[in-house]
C-alpha cells in the first residue's frame, strides 16, 4: 500500500439530514423555516446586478456586520460573520480551544461538536444531562479548556434559564464559553446582554432558522472585541473571502425587516404549542421545546419504525440512533397545513399498526 494513505487525516464526518427533492415531500427533518424570507430579500435578489460578481466580496462583510451591530446594540468589532453558524462554530473551536485541557459539552447535544473536536485534535468530555435532558450547571464547574452549550439545546429543544447560563460563564472566566443560540428566537432569553460583563463569552446565532435563509448560509458570533479579533485572525489565516456577495446583501435585508421576523417566529411558536397539544392527545410525550422543532417519544410506537413509516408516506423527520435518543424523533415545525398532514397520518392508522 502506498504510504500516502497512512497520512490521510482520519475523520468521522458529521452526517447532515437528508435533503429530499420534490414538492410532494413534507420536510420536517432539518429545522428549516417553513416560511419564505422577508419580502425585501426577494426584492434585493431581483435588483442584483451580476456584474458585481466580477470582483471579490468585502472580506469583512461590512454591510451585514453593520446591520447586525445595529440590531443587537453592539459595535461592528463585536461581530464576526461566517458561512452559516457551522462555519462560525468550527472557526471558534479552532481559535479558542487550543489548550491541552478537555473542553466540555453535554452528552446529548448538537452532534457536530465532537466532530470539530476530533478534526482539530481537541480533547473533550461530555457531562451527562439529567434524566429529563437538563444541563446540570455544577458539571461545568471544573478545570476545562472551554465550554460549548447549545441553548436551547438540540435535539432536545430544552432551554437553560439565563441565570444558570451566566452562572456557568462566571465560574469559567479562564475559558471561553460558547453559547450556540441557533434556536433562541423561538423562546428563551439570549445571552447577548451579558457580553459587556464577560470577556470569555461568545454567542453564536444563525440566519438558517428564524430568518429563513438556510440555503444562503449565514451565521454570526457576538462577543467582546478581543474574541472577535482572534476569530478574524484565524479566518484570515485560512480563507479571507468566505462569504459571497448575495449572502451579504440578502442577509442584510433579512435583518432589516424586524416586523416580518417577529411575525414569522410568532407563528412558528403558536404552531409548536398547538403541535404539543395535538401530539399529546395522540399519546406522544414532548419535551418542553423552546425551538422550531419537537423532540417526541411514544410508549407504543418504536421511533425507528415510525420514522420509516412517515418517510414512506412522504413525511421526513429526523432520527438519532444514539443510545439516549433512540426512542425519540425530532420533528421540525412546518406550516399549519403541513402539521395537519402529520397529525392526520398519525391519527389514521400508523400508531395502530406499529
Ligand atoms: N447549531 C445548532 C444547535 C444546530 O442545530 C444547527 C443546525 N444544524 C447549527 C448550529 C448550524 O446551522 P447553520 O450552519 O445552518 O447556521
Amino acid at each position: 500500500m502506498s504510504s500516502w494513505r497512512e497520512f490521510i487525516r482520519d475523520v468521522e464526518p458529521y452526517v447532515p439530514g437528508e435533503q429530499p427533492r420534490g414538492d410532494s415531500v413534507i420536510k420536517l427533518n432539518t429545522n428549516e423555516n417553513p416560511y419564505p424570507p422577508a419580502p425585501g430579500v426577494e426584492r434585493a435578489m431581483r435588483e442584483m446586478d451580476p456584474a458585481m460578481f466580477r470582483k471579490y466580496p468585502d472580506p469583512s462583510a461590512g454591510m451585514l456586520t453593520e446591520a447586525l451591530a445595529k440590531r443587537y446594540g453592539l459595535e461592528r468589532d463585536q461581530i464576526f460573520v461566517g458561512v452559516g453558524s457551522d462555519d462560525v462554530l468550527g472557526m471558534a473551536f479552532l481559535t479558542f480551544f487550543n489548550s491541552q485541557k478537555p473542553i466540555l459539552f453535554p452528552d446529548v447535544t448538537y452532534s457536530f461538536y465532537p466532530v470539530w473536536a476530533q478534526l482539530f485534535g481537541i480533547p473533550y468530555e461530555t457531562p451527562r444531562l439529567d434524566a429529563d435532558f437538563r444541563v446540570k450547571p455544577q458539571d461545568y464547574k471544573r478545570d476545562n479548556g472551554g465550554i460549548v452549550l447549545a441553548n436551547p439545546n438540540a435535539p432536545t429543544g430544552i432551554y437553560l434559564p439565563l441565570d444558570q447560563v451566566e452562572d456557568i460563564i462566571k465560574a469559567n472566566q479562564d475559558s471561553v464559553v460558547i453559547v450556540d443560540e441557533a434556536y433562541i428566537d423561538f423562546g428563551g432569553e439570549s445571552a447577548v446582554p451579558l457580553i459587556p460583563r464577560y470577556d470569555n463569552l461568545l454567542v453564536v446565532q444563525t440566519f438558517s432558522k428564524s430568518r429563513s435563509l438556510a440555503g444562503m448560509r449565514v451565521g454570526y458570533a457576538m462577543g467582546q472585541k478581543e474574541l472577535i479579533q482572534a476569530l478574524h485572525n484565524v479566518k484570515y489565516s485560512y480563507n479571507s473571502y468566505t462569504m459571497n456577495m448575495p449572502s451579504m446583501i440578502l442577509g442584510t435585508e433579512a435583518v432589516k425587516d424586524e416586523a416580518y421576523f417577529q411575525e414569522t417566529t410568532r407563528r412558528i411558536i403558536a404552531t409548536r404549542e398547538e403541535a404539543k397539544r395535538r401530539l399529546g392527545d395522540l399519546g406522544f410525550t414532548c419535551t418542553d421545546s423552546r425551538t422550531n422543532f419537537l423532540f417526541i417519544t411514544h410508549e407504543k410506537a418504536a421511533a425507528p419504525e415510525l420514522f420509516e413509516a412517515l418517510k414512506n408516506n412522504g413525511i421526513y423527520v429526523r432520527y438519532f440512533p444514539a443510545s439516549r435518543t433512540k426512542d425519540y424523533l425530532r420533528v421540525t415545525i412546518g406550516t399549519e397545513e403541513e402539521m395537519e398532514v402529520l397529525y392526520k397520518f398519525l391519527e389514521s392508522s400508523c400508531l395502530d399498526r406499529i
